[in-house]
């Protein structure tokens, strides 16, 4: 049965990755043994996990001697624990855009002191404030470039003189950016990478080692780094999964490729909203979301013959989040543009009959 998963995270991956993968749980490489039960020190292990560094920095346009790449248990929410742990000497500064950077944000202040430098929280996170000149001081400013919850999304990086630290959970690998102007990027691997549980840490070597704290092991990056991310038993499946995903984007011609089909997904859903009278686009036009599309009916009535419809054409997990309401459209990577002309055609049956 086709279905049309439009989940938040974690989300669709290919259907050539899920083939590969489940082939590799049941004989890995022709080995004979499963994915699962090869250990994270073995060749096959080191390979994949060197091809995927290799591949995530490639895409990124970085380079190997500025920059490491870690794949690490505890995923998003344990780096905004990690974040501060490595790099807060006393104050850092935090653009508050929604829920997941207020959870970064209530971690990082048991570190030392968090300056606020903008929020939208007033009206409830539908945009992107605007940051004016930081504070020279700030050991880092910590953004969210996508939140997934309110369909916004930063459209261009901020500029600063201080270390750039980016929550890329929800955007990562889904349009072309200058990559070499973050410090540290890092993203649960859930949506555009992976199987959950993992979180993607890209970190510039430079900045690390500033603190005079002691860092406990597990939280410290530069105690993952010089044990070649293999400081504790690395999660192989995870880490193989989304090195069949990175080949799968290489494949496909990497972020300018995906980039270009993402363009096409969010163009056709945004322009079906605004041009259909029975819904309305939630999040500001301006920071519009290319990967969180979040919309509702101008009517709650529609809403039951909405679901109804969904539940025909196999539209799957399309419901906003709790603290938003109405519906929300996730397009990650992996998601065809045929699932999205299938809503389409879905929400403008609704608004025939309306
Ligand atoms: N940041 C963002 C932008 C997210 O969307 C999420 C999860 N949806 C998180 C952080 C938290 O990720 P995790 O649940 O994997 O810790």
């Amino acid at each position: 049965m086709k279905m049309h998963n439009f989940s938040a995270g974690p989300c669709i991956l290919p259907a050539s990755v899920y083939a590969q993968a489940a082939e590799a749980v049941l004989n890995f490489d022709n080995s004979g043994l499963s994915i699962l039960e090869i250990s994270h020190r073995s060749k096959a292990f080191m390979s994949i996990l060197d091809e995927a560094r290799e591949k995530v920095l490639r895409m990124l346009g970085l380079k190997e001697a500025r920059y490491s790449v870690l794949f690490l248990q505890g995923s998003a929410s344990m780096e905004f624990l990690r974040v501060p742990y490595n790099l807060m000497k006393s104050k850092a500064g935090y653009i508050d855009t929604g829920t997941w950077s207020s959870k970064a944000i209530k971690e990082a202040q048991a570190f030392g002191e968090v300056a606020i430098v903008a929020s939208s929280k007033r009206a409830n996170y539908t945009y992107i404030p605007e940051v004016d000149v930081v504070d020279p001081d700030l050991d880092y400013l910590h953004f969210t470039s996508n939140n997934t919850i309110y369909g916004t999304q930063f459209t261009t990086i901020p500029q600063v003189s201080v270390p750039l630290v980016c929550d890329m959970s929800s955007d990562i690998f889904s349009r072309q950016l200058d990559f070499s102007r973050f410090d540290l990027i890092y993203a649960g691997v859930q949506k555009n990478i992976g199987p959950a549980g993992l979180s993607l840490v890209v970190v510039k070597k430079e900045v690390l080692g500033k603190t005079a704290r002691s860092i406990p092991s597990m939280m410290d990056y530069q105690q993952h780094i010089d044990q070649g991310n293999l400081y504790h038993t690395a999660n192989v499946f995870g880490v193989y999964t989304s090195l069949l995903n990175l080949r799968w984007l290489n494949d496909l011609g990497g972020i300018p490729a995906v980039e270009f089909l993402n363009n096409a997904k969010a163009k056709l859903l945004y322009e079906a909203i605004d041009s259909l009278d029975v819904v309305e686009g939630i999040a500001a036009e301006a920071f519009r979301s290319k990967m969180n599309v979040t919309f509702r009916f101008k009517n709650s009535e529609l809403e039951k013959a909405f679901d109804a419809y969904c539940e025909r054409e196999n539209i799957v997990n399309i419901k906003g989040h709790r603290s938003v309401g109405g519906y929300r459209a996730s397009l990650y990577n992996a998601l065809p543009i045929e699932s999205v002309q299938v809503l389409v055609q879905v929400l403008e049956q609704i608004n025939q009959k309306a």
